[in-house]
């Protein structure tokens, strides 16, 4: 049967408030991104174990700061991954993985963000993701430019 094209918008949410007394959220729950580059499984996974630990820690009497133990960490990896889905869909993206002239060393910083390493703040590309990929994606616009000029 025919119909109309439909939109489906706003897939990701999140939450104000990642834990409080008697409870910590984890996974999907605590936020759920666009899945362009699977990041669901590694923020549950990785909340999970990351809020496990703590309990046990909680439970055994250590006093834990929530808001830096746990909010910032999950926030470290959660904004990194969602640098990289704006850069997939305003075409940051596409211009990086098209480019004619690949470098190795930023292809494998990049694979890591993608396979899931985005608490890896020794990595430019995670350290500085919210800027990292337009200054590249702006390198290679203005070499392709000057190199069309050229010939
Ligand atoms: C079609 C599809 C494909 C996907 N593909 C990928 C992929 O390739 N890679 C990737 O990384 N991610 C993928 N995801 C996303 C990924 O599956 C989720 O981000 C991840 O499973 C979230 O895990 P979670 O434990 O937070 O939530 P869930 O896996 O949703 O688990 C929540 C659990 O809580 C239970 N529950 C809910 N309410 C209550 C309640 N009131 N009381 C008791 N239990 C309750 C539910 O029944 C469920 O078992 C995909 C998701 C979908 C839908």
């Amino acid at each position: 049967m025919a119909f109309p094209p439909r939109v489906l918008e706003s897939w990701s949410s999140t939450t104000d408030k990642f834990f409080g007394e008697g409870f910590v959220l984890t996974g999907n729950v605590t936020e759920f991104l666009d899945p362009i580059f699977s990041s669901g499984v590694t923020l549950a996974t990785v909340s999970s174990q990351l809020a496990a630990h703590l309990v046990i820690r909680k439970l055994k009497g250590d006093t834990i700061d929530w808001n830096k133990e746990y909010t910032e960490q999950m926030m470290q990896g959660i904004n990194t991954f969602r640098s990289y889905v704006m850069a997939w869909y305003d075409g940051t993206l596409d211009t990086i993985f098209f480019s004619e002239k690949q470098d190795n060393a930023i292809k494998n910083k990049i694979c890591s963000v993608l396979a899931g390493y985005v608490w890896d703040t020794t990595n430019l590309y995670v350290k500085d993701h919210s800027t990292a990929l337009q200054k590249l994606a702006r390198l290679i616009e203005l070499e392709k430019k000057y190199s069309t000029k050229e010939e």
